[in-house]
């Protein structure tokens, strides 16, 4: 479903150039569960925001379930992005005065569905990650384990086919962190390619793969 060839990333911060991503290659199959680890700075978010068309590389092309991401307009790429593509960050990023319900409602009401639709759908999205009891509360109402279920499904709202993960567990204690993987997990059971940007060794044991990143590459790909 990804296949990236020769990808870099630079950044020009003042006279220097940052080379966030220097080179990569890498083929992921659809349904597969990835841990991409590696120390700070060596390019995980960058890998991760240019596999989800938020970003684009400075060379190198993108192949996604066959197209050429990297020949697509800004119009394109978020049209494919939302398609396709569904994000949960390490901050959650829910929006504090709405709903749980809301939440996980919004991308729906962008795309113009019909409100019973996106109603019903939401409902069911948050039973799933066990948040049925939990749908009026707003964010500050809820734990971060809780925001963090919430914040999954609403990236599963518009039925991505990809869901990628930076660092979802890395504000949480361990108990929610574990509910929160096992969300993810449960998604990926069901078919779903995972993609998790992690420092967490237990989420890293249970991937079926694990690319190790360092200075903008990647250093070591381990299946299991
Ligand atoms: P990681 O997620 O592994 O910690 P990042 O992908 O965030 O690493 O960053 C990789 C490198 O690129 C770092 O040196 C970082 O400082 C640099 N970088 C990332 N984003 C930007 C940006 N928007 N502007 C300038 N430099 C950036
Ligand atoms: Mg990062």
């Amino acid at each position: 479903m990804i296949e990236l060839r020769g990808i870099s990333r630079d950044f020009q911060v003042g006279e220097q150039t940052v080379h966030a991503l220097d080179d990569v290659d890498l083929l992921v199959g659809a349904g597969e569960y990835l841990a991409v680890m590696g120390p700070s700075g060596s390019g995980k978010s960058t890998l991760l925001n240019i596999l989800g068309l938020l970003d684009k590389p400075t060379r190198g092309s993108y192949l996604l379930d066959g197209r050429n991401t990297t020949e697509l307009d800004a119009d394109g790429q978020a049209r494919v992005r939302g398609e396709k593509v569904g994000f949960v960050f390490q901050t959650f990023h829910l929006i504090t005065r709405l709903s749980a319900l809301e939440n996980v409602e919004l991308p729906m009401v962008i795309a113009g569905r019909a409100p019973e639709e996106r109603r019903a759908r939401a409902r069911a999205l948050l039973a799933d990650v066990g948040l049925a009891e939990r749908m009026e509360h707003r964010p500050d109402q809820l734990s971060g384990g809780q925001r963090q279920r919430v914040a999954i499904a609403r990236a599963m709202v518009m039925s991505p086919s990809l869901l990628l993960a930076d660092e979802p567990t890395g504000n949480l204690d361990s108990v929610s962190g574990q509910d929160v993987l096992a969300a993810l997990e449960a998604l990926n059971a069901r078919g779903l390619t995972l993609i998790v940007v992690t420092h967490d060794p237990q989420i890293a044991g249970r991937a079926r793969r694990r690319l190790m990143m360092h200075d903008g590459r990647v250093v070591e790909d381990v299946r299991r």
